[in-house]
């Protein structure tokens, strides 16, 4: 229950409910208050004008002087009785000639309104606690105009207030109707608003049992882009479920392939009775050689685990990228004899830059490595360095075996290796490469291949000469 209270649908429901409520309120209220003010304004005009009149029967009959007159005090009578109030005449001293209740005869009034009227103006009020307009007219001589007294009439609006209540009975009536077809339509609304969220979640359900099932919900633009994004997301997701799978499945085979020869060996020796303690040595040669393999695979992988944190764990400072590059191939200098590979490096500046040099060497090594390995001989390894304002770009190119074009897309794959069992004869592991470019782009920079079958290979790396974390 608390959930449906959460629920969209709950809130776009009371939102349509609320504007029916208020708006047909705000109606309803408008149409009784205009008929309030028409009414009043039809009656205080009527009146008045009945008042004009009277004046002038008043001043004909010389009634303020002599209040005798039947013909007047009839007239008077019936007014009051007409408009359920009470009239009352004052002459010039502010003295009540005439009062219909017979009260005020006598008295003077020197009441506000009554004050304004002497003064030439028309007066009228509204009494809302006992329900009467009280109205004053100033009686005016008919040559000179001067105010010679004022009558006062208090008129009912009982009339006016029982067509109100009527009305309003009416108009509430009307409303609790309208509010039933607000609720309908909020409970419809609502209902067709949120059918394609609905819908959405239930195809998301559905597509996450299915796993190949994208999702399709073309009702609304917002639907059809949440529906575009979480198919993207899917396919993202599956992309990557596949490469976990395939990594754990080529790791396994990887760590596998030395642990058998291992247990080849051993078996084989365990066979041999009496063997020969040369035999015995060779063999443990051969195990102790695979363990080598099986703790560089498990190192290289290490090292690309320990790179796939979110910042890669570098520690940037400031090198010197010849120097850099002169202590790898000085490092490198005794294999390369052994391969007959000149290695020769090229550099027309001095390059400075901000780089983590453990881990930039552990990539350029692994580069420069790759062109020993994979040469002719005798060969050569060329280390070109160079840079501009930004970018350190540094080419290395082999005269070596090159790579056929439609593994150059692959070798940046853990474990890819063109000729896996060259490869492992000459102690590949097929992370080298992966290890390299992951190392570029932690420093944000790029590795580009080149290589003509037959001829050579060229790396071209490039990074920013200032990192940027
Ligand atoms: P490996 O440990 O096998 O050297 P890498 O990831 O370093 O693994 O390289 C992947 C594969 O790319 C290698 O097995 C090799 O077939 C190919 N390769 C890499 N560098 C070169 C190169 N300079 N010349 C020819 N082939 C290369």
């Amino acid at each position: 229950m608390k959930k449906f209270f959460r629920s969209y649908r709950f809130r776009i429901f009371l939102i349509i409910i609320l504007i029916g409520i208020i708006s047909s309120e705000l109606v309803r209220r408008n149409v009784i208050s205009t008929y309030l003010d028409n009414a009043i304004d039809i009656k205080t005009s009527e009146v008045t004008s009945q008042m004009k009149v009277l004046s002038n029967h008043l001043l004909a009959y010389n009634y303020l002087v002599d209040s005798s007159s039947e013909v007047i005090n009839a007239e008077l009578n019936q007014m009051s009785s007409l408009y359920g109030g009470r009239v009352l005449i004052m002459d010039s001293n502010f003295k009540v000639k005439q009062d219909t209740n017979g009260i005020s005869v006598g008295k003077y009034m020197i009441a506000d309104e009554v004050m304004q009227c002497y003064k030439g103006k028309t007066v009228s009020n509204i009494d809302e606690v006992n329900g009467f307009i009280e109205i004053g007219v100033p009686i005016r001589n008919i040559n000179s105009q001067d105010v010679v007294g004022v009558i006062l009439i208090s008129v009912s609006t009982a009339d006016i207030d029982s067509n109100r209540r009527a009305l309003n009975r009416s108009s509430i009536i009307i409303e609790i109707i309208l509010m039933c077809l607000i609720i309908a339509a909020a409970y419809f609304t609502s209902y067709i608003m949120t059918m394609p969220l609905t819908r959405i979640t239930t195809k998301i359900r559905d597509a996450a049992s299915y796993e190949d099932t994208s999702i399709v919900a073309s009702e609304y633009q917002e639907t059809e882009e949440i529906a575009s994004a979480i198919n993207e997301l899917q396919s993202k997701l599956r992309v990557l479920d596949e490469s976990r799978q395939e990594f754990v499945s080529n790791v396994s085979h990887e760590l596998k392939t030395p642990m058998t020869s291992i247990k080849v060996l051993a078996d084989s020796l365990n066979m041999q009775e009496d063997a020969p303690i040369e035999v015995y040595k060779e063999f443990m040669q051969d195990i102790s050689e695979e363990i080598d393999r099986e703790n560089t695979i498990i190192s290289d992988l290490l090292t690309l685990v320990k790179m796939d944190n979110k910042d890669g764990g570098l520690t940037i400072e400031s090198v010197s990228v010849n120097a850099m590059l002169e202590r790898i191939l000085k490092r490198l200098g005794p294999i390369a004899r052994k391969e007959e590979t000149d290695l020769v490096f090229e550099s027309n500046r001095e390059v400075t830059a901000s780089v983590d040099e453990v881990k930039m060497t552990l990539a350029l090594t692994n580069l420069i490595e790759n062109g020993i390995k994979y040469n002719r001989r005798p060969g050569w390894v060329k280390v070109n360095l160079d840079a501009d304002h930004q970018f350190v770009t540094i080419v290395i190119s082999d005269s070596g075996i090159g790579i056929p074009e439609d593994a150059r897309e692959h070798i940046f794959e853990r474990f890819y290796r063109v000729d896996k069992s060259h490869s492992r004869e000459i102690g590949g592991t097929g992370l080298g490469l992966p290890i390299t470019r992951k190392i570029l782009l932690l420093h944000r920079g790029s590795i580009k291949v080149e290589s003509v079958m037959g001829e050579g290979t060229t790396f071209t790396v490039r990074f920013p000469i200032t990192y940027i974390g």
